[in-house]
């Protein structure tokens, strides 16, 4: 899969889907997909990853990227 570039613009449109997510780990965490797993280990409550802008951006398709790692992993 691409790798996403760790940016503050992917890292504002992150929070439009993984902020309100019920998985969200909080934290501040944000961009999983580009900064790889939570440190907080969260529990799968539904994931927002497949109609976010940055998915669609690099054309990826996977789900989880706080529970599973980046992209590039
Ligand atoms: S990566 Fe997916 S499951 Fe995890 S917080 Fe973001 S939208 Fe939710
Ligand atoms: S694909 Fe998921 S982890 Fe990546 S920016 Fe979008 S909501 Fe955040």
């Amino acid at each position: 899969m691409p790798k996403v570039e760790d940016n503050q613009e992917n890292a504002d449109i992150c929070m439009k889907y993984c902020g309100p997510c019920l998985t969200y780990p909080g934290g501040g965490e944000a961009l999983f997909c580009a900064r790889g797993k939570s440190v907080a280990k969260p529990e799968k409550q539904g994931c927002n990853c497949g109609v976010c802008d940055v998915q669609k951006k690099y054309f990826n398709r996977n789900t989880y990227y706080c529970i599973n790692g980046a992209a590039s992993e």
